[in-house]
């Protein structure tokens, strides 16, 4: 009831664009009930969580933020929402987000802008981006509106806002998460994973979310570890990478001092620390931008103004002009510049030397990881290149927004498991983030490393 209350009375954030106390109220009925009857409660009994608006859930309004999916209501649920229903969470409500994903500071969304909690300790009262596209997530957890919360994370849509708001993110290996009722940006690099206040919770929360799911041919044919019962924050004997290329030009000088705490409270739990070269890092934000959009592209096609939400059907109309009115009205400008960039290096005359190009790169940064990996275990890195920025200070600058990414995206190219974890407070008293990356497959590592940072 708490968090329910809490919600309504937090309008002003913008985090929520649907609530659904009654689906919250369930879970925890039962979850009273089960513990009446004396029975063994669900990993995640009564346990009310936010779902990222994203996911598709059945019966519930689900929009991605678009106004080409106003009203659109699922027959289905999502293969991730599914088995955290299983494991006896319930639903507060769906969260606001960057529209179909794409964005670095929730603005893109159709459903106006979500706001950070946080606030410059003397600037005014500035809003703050709360990150994205996984905004409204970050944003409820950090004011406490519900303890966990489903982020979609394509190039660290999980890991970003994380870090902007002082929680903890997770972006398991690309195949853990069913993709399944999700609603599609760029498949060869979209994965769920959890977001929640500590690196526990977001332990216990992927439990529930990961495993094989046969309606999606890329899931992993993989047992679920029990990674709860496998944190432990003493890392001797691993070795954690710093990577050279990461100490980018312009680089803030707290973000500098940022990542060398990191790297003492590592030592400190008994990690040896090692330099590493990943040297096509340079190479990941454009090729990103190629692969993302052009995948983006070709999934967005399906909004036709046919199957789905929206349809614009001027006088006279015929099937073009419906087409084109629907996706003129229902996508917003970041998306229609996505699908433009998409199309564009696809087309005959420019997909070898974009698209074929980029995905040679892709295999590049993938290979860098795993020469890495004969160095060492995990690597060591910041989240994003700055604190969270103000609303409206880059959402002019597409370029200046993308160069957010450049922390997160390798990891994403190469489909491995990454975590952003709090490192600290800046000057202006606003969290920072670190970032843990690990191997294919090492959630384990990339949580216990990240607990030994929290
Ligand atoms: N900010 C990145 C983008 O706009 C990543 C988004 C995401 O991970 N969904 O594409």
């Amino acid at each position: 009831d708490a968090f329910i209350v809490k919600v309504s009375a937090a309008k002003a954030l913008n985090a929520f664009i649907v609530e659904t106390p009654e689906h919250a109220l369930a879970a925890a009925r039962e979850a009273d009930a089960a513990r009446a009857a004396g029975e063994t409660l669900k990993p995640l009994a009564g346990v009310p969580i936010g779902m990222k608006d994203l996911f598709c859930t059945k019966g519930v309004q689900t929009t991605a933020a678009s106004h080409m999916l106003e009203g659109f209501k699922p027959v289905y649920e999502s293969t991730v929402s599914q088995k955290l229903w299983d494991a006896g969470a319930g639903m507060l409500g769906k969260l606001n987000l960057d529209q179909f994903a794409m964005g670095s500071s929730n603005e893109t969304s159709y459903f106006g802008n979500v706001i950070s909690p946080w606030r410059r300790k003397d600037g005014g009262n500035a809003p703050l981006a709360p990150g994205g596209s996984s905004g409204g997530s970050s944003s409820a957890i950090a004011a406490r509106l519900c303890p966990a919360a489903t982020g979609t994370d394509t190039g660290g849509s999980i890991r970003q806002p994380a870090a902007f708001t002082g929680i903890s993110g997770i972006k398991p290996t690309y195949g853990r998460c069913s993709r399944w009722g999700v609603v599609a940006f760029a498949s060869s690099l979209d994965q769920a994973g959890p977001m929640a206040r500590d690196v526990r919770d977001c332990a216990i929360m992927l439990e529930a979310m990961a495993g094989f799911d046969a309606k999606d041919a890329t899931s992993l044919k993989l047992d679920v570890p029990n990674w709860e019962q496998g944190l432990n924050p003493d890392l001797r004997g691993k070795k954690v990478g710093i990577p050279k290329e990461y100490r980018v030009d312009g680089m803030p000088s707290e973000i500098e001092a940022l990542w060398q705490q990191g790297i003492d409270w590592l030592k400190d739990a008994g990690a040896e620390i090692v330099e590493v070269s990943l040297p096509h890092t340079k190479y990941a934000l454009p090729a990103y931008y190629i692969i993302a959009p052009a995948e983006a592209s070709s999934n967005l096609a399906r909004y036709d103004g046919v199957r789905y939400g929206q349809r614009d059907l001027p006088d006279g109309a015929g099937l073009q002009d419906m087409y084109a009115a629907t996706r003129a009205a229902g996508f917003g400008p970041e998306v229609q510049r996505r699908i433009l960039i998409g199309t564009y290096v696809l087309s005959a005359g420019y997909y070898d030397a974009y698209y074929t190009q980029a995905q040679k790169v892709r295999t590049l940064i993938a290979r860098d990881f795993e020469r890495a990996w004969l160095h060492c275990d995990l690597l060591l890195t910041p989240t994003a290149p700055s604190a969270a920025f103000a609303l409206g200070e880059k959402s002019a600058d597409p370029l200046a927004m993308y160069l957010n990414d450049v922390f997160t995206v390798p990891s994403s190219l190469a489909g491995i498991p990454a975590m952003s974890v709090p490192g600290g407070l800046d000057k202006d008293g606003l969290p920072l983030g670190l970032q843990i990356i690990g191997k294919p497959l090492d959630e384990q590592g990339v949580l216990n490393a990240s607990l030994a940072i929290e």
